[in-house]
């Protein structure tokens, strides 16, 4: 078996799904198992609807999905029950001016409820099936659920039940034990296509998008990237979790469990190989592999003379960040201050107001982590130096430094507004020589 993901991209309109069609018809052979994301933008726009920035009324949701219909040639009624539930749904937040995380996941399903119902019919000898009804069980952390492991077992029991059809079946969304829907996280269809693979012992995972594979870097930032053949675990990994938004950062780790590699490729260039991410490490193509970056960092300078010599200081600084659920990405200390990074605002007031009991803080927004990744950085140790040499001779002030965490990265924190220019230093230096 294989499993066969398409994202919102490769599934966006008709003549999309018509491509998505001719290529799991080319790999009906090896039994496929097909997961989709919401069509390209939906999960976007019903996001906007929960939070009442756009009309409560689901009319482009609605127009988006029905053209498709009518351009696959399926019945205009196919979606009337999701519709109306949807409907149903958003008049009751229009009514009680809120919604809460749990509605939202609800609301947010309907994206890929509808374009797998679209998908499954479109097909020929394939059926749609809800992830959730093949046995894929979260917690209840509504907006970034974690996949329970008993889910493994009730996949197997309920993928052999459907044996001789082609399923079709929703990326990003499960349930929780009470019956809730739940989602992964945005972008988490992948995650879900890895989380299959894992339960079905699948002898691939293919995440199918709209570019060629995982790529020297973001080739919306840097046009001249180019797609990376093959990488490891560990560097798709880095490079998920340090922004490369091309892979969910959780999507390796069921991949990695059961060793299954798992490919990148292009529902517009079927014929490119992409890039294939497995255990062994590829000695090939240099050094560095890519360059990931992820915007939107806040850094908080913690200082307070009561550091020094005290232990159980960042004991005490940790715990606050903890007790407001919130994770930090890097951290730098001296001897009387830390600075360190978050990537949300949520919980921030509450944060700094309850730091201030005890040192200064001081708040600098819009940063970007950046990250140099690839298996050679454990052996070539000329890489920080060029690194460094190379933003300095451009100007570009490195804020703070992480390396030696993983071994394969290094990653170092500047302005946002210097982002673009340090990846098309740092590309030509790596990739372009
Ligand atoms: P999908 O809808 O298929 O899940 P995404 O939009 O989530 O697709 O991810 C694909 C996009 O990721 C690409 O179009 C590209 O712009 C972006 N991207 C960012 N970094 C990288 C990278 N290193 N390699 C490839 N694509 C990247
Ligand atoms: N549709 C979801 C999103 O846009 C999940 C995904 O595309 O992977 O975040
Ligand atoms: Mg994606």
């Amino acid at each position: 078996m294989i499993i066969m993901k398409f994202g919102g991209t490769s599934v966006g309109n008709a003549s999309q799904i018509k491509k998505v069609h001719d290529i799991v018809s080319s790999q009906r052979s090896r039994n496929p198992l097909v997961v989709v994301s919401a069509l390209s933008g939906i999960t976007h726009h019903l996001t906007d609807l929960c939070s009442g920035m756009t009309d409560y009324n689901i009319a482009e949701f609605q127009e988006r999905h029905l053209t498709v219909l009518h351009e696959l040639g399926l019945s205009k009624d196919l979606l009337n029950e999701e519709f109306q539930e949807l409907t149903q749904l958003l008049q009751g937040i229009h009514l009680l001016q809120e919604c809460s995380l749990r509605t939202k996941d609800r609301i947010l399903s309907f994206g890929e409820r509808c374009s797998a119902k679209i998908i499954g019919n479109y097909f020929t000898s394939s059926l749609y099936v809800p992830s959730y009804d093949l046995g894929l069980k979260t917690n209840s952390n509504f907006g970034h659920a974690t996949p329970l492991k008993e889910s493994y077992q009730d996949i197997q029991k309920a993928v052999l039940s459907y044996k001789d059809k082609i399923i079709v079946t929703t990326g990003f969304i499960a349930k929780d034990p009470e019956g809730n829907i739940t989602t992964l996280g945005r972008g988490g269809s992948d995650y879900s296509a890895s989380l299959f693979g894992a339960a079905l012992h699948a002898t691939e995972i293919q995440i199918w998008t709209d570019v060629s594979g995982i790529m020297t870097t973001d080739p919306r930032m840097v046009p001249d990237a180019k797609p990376i053949r093959e990488m490891s675990f560990e560097e798709a990994s880095e490079l998920a979790y340090y922004g490369a938004k091309v892979i969910h950062p959780a999507t390796m780790l069921p991949a990695m469990e059961k060793n299954i590699p798992v490919r990148i490729l292009n529902t517009n260039d079927p014929s490119h190989p992409g890039t294939t991410v497995y255990k062994h490490t590829p000695k090939t193509q240099g050094t560095v592999k890519a360059i990931a970056h992820r915007n939107g960092l806040i850094v908080i300078n913690i200082t307070s003379t009561r550091m020094l010599d005290q232990y159980g200081f960042l004991a005490r600084i940790f715990e606050i960040f903890s007790r407001h659920k919130t994770s930090v990405d890097m951290v730098s200390t001296s001897e009387v201050s830390v600075s360190l990074t978050i990537d949300n605002e949520q919980h921030l007031s509450s944060i700094v107001s309850e730091l201030e009991t005890f040192s200064e803080v001081s708040v600098e927004k819009h940063q970007s982590i950046m990250s140099v990744v690839g298996e050679g950085l454990r052996q070539d140790h000329t890489v920080p130096a060029r690194i460094f040499s190379i933003l300095s001779q451009h100007e570009i002030p490195v804020r703070m430094v992480s390396l030696g965490a993983s071994k394969i990265n290094l990653s170092f924190l500047l302005k946002e507004s210097q982002t673009k220019n340090a990846l098309t230093v740092l590309h030509k230096e790596f990739f372009q020589c």
